[in-house]
């Protein structure tokens, strides 16, 4: 795949070796969703192939949908609405304000800070904050809050401009941003940029060896551009002269990595235990990624046969969870109102919505109570046991639970 003009090139390390080892389809944007008055005209839909750099080991999808179409005014995504979000997020800044001596003189800077979710708990120990994020309704949010926060997208020219005011962090969050931005390189360098000398980025992403050994094929959407191992953060980091000095594990959002990154190359046992499993688990190859295809088929067809089954039964089946993966999901997997009734989220900013392309109409979780169906397909199956906690009532009536991955299964 190399040599023509239009050769894509990876978003790290500029290759053009591309190898493309999935292709879900078209699909539309996860998060883009719709609102009654949307219903009369079709949504846009873009391909969604993930290929493998063999230069510096990054997968990564191909094409870039650009981020005013991504994060419009609509976004509907607000942190606080998930419980184990807030407690892993206050678990966090207590352990960095104890290893950093973090006080009123410090500086935290969130990239991607939303509503404010973690940024609140440094507040209330009385160290200063700043939260960056490019959509209006998490910023308007935050400040409302009090967290003083900058609407707008991070790269090399904010931080610049924050560094000459004399702004640089003692602490830089990136939660589940860095896979998302367009310009991989400029945000890395802006981190370099923003960072105080001693200060440390704490970046978390998924993990893409959870994505290919877990089956987590719908957390493949067009925000989520890159797909992370230990061995293509190393190299990206290192890029832009900063260093990856530890690696934690998080069960988070399905399997993810929090990274440790400083300006001063301080590198624990964890960075080269990551980078040695990774080369003996094969993630800096191409045929570790090629199997996944055929895998992501299986729990298609896998899922459909077991719904079908229920159905055929005379089973009355909703869904739960309007997250971005269960758009990916219902999406490829063709799942529409034939078969769900609807899709129940706790988020008041998604009910009265669609889900986009199948366009599950998306309702207040009290349905499932007074409807009462069967079966409650979990959609956001990384908070399952905290779903299967809310409905408790629902289960103690006889209902049941299915989640899709890693494999279909009644619960
Ligand atoms: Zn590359």
């Amino acid at each position: 795949m190399s040599g023509s003009a239009d050769t894509p090139r990876c978003r790290s390390c500029g290759g053009q070796d591309l190898s493309v080892f999935l292709s879900l389809g078209d699909m539309p944007l996860s998060d883009g969703l719709l609102a009654a008055e949307d219903l009369v005209r079709e949504e846009p839909r873009y391909p969604l192939d993930v290929a493998f750099c063999p230069d510096c080991t990054l997968a990564q999808i191909l094409k870039t949908v650009p981020p005013e179409e991504l994060f419009g005014a609509d976004y509907p995504y607000f942190s606080s609405f998930t419980d184990a979000l807030l407690r892993h997020s206050a678990a966090n800044v207590a352990a960095r304000i104890e290893e950093q001596r973090l006080d009123g003189r410090s500086l935290v800077v969130e990239l991607a800070s939303n509503d404010g979710y973690l940024l609140q708990y440094y507040r209330e120990r009385g160290i200063p904050v700043l939260g960056i994020d490019p959509a209006p309704g998490p910023v308007a949010a935050a400040r409302a809050r009090g967290i003083e926060t900058l609407q707008a997208f991070f790269g090399r020219d904010l931080a610049a401009q924050l560094a000459a005011q004399g702004r640089r962090a003692d602490v830089i969050h990136a939660n589940n941003v860095l896979a998302h931005v367009a310009d991989t390189n400029g945000f890395v360098a802006g981190i370099g940029t923003l960072l105080a000398q001693n200060g440390v980025a704490v970046i978390e992403a998924p993990y893409v060896k959870e994505l290919i050994d877990h089956g987590q094929f719908d957390t493949i959407y067009h925000e989520h551009l890159c797909y992370f191992s230990v061995t293509a953060l190393a190299r990206l980091f290192q890029r832009h002269g900063l260093s990856l000095n530890r690696v934690e594990p998080l069960e988070i959002h399905g399997g993810s990595l929090r990274l440790f990154v400083g300006r001063q190359p301080q590198a624990d046992r964890s960075v080269a235990e990551y980078l040695q499993a990774e080369r003996q688990a094969g993630l800096d190859r191409l045929e570790y990624y090629v199997g996944f295809s055929e895998r992501v088929g299986r729990i298609r067809s896998g899922l459909l046969a077991l719904l079908g089954r229920l159905k055929r039964e005379g089973a009355r089946i909703a869904g739960y969870g309007a997250a971005a993966k269960g758009t990916i999901l219902l999406n490829f997997a063709g799942i529409g109102r034939e078969v769900l009734e609807f899709v129940a989220d706790r988020n008041v900013h998604k009910q009265g919505r669609y889900v986009p392309g199948v366009r599950l109409p998306i309702v207040s979780p009290q349905r499932i109570l007074e409807e009462q169906p069967d079966y409650l397909l979990i959609l956001p199956w990384n908070f399952k046991e905290e779903i299967m906690e809310q409905q408790a009532e629902f289960r103690r009536r006889g209902g049941r639970f299915i989640v899709p991955v890693p494999a279909p299964a009644i619960l």
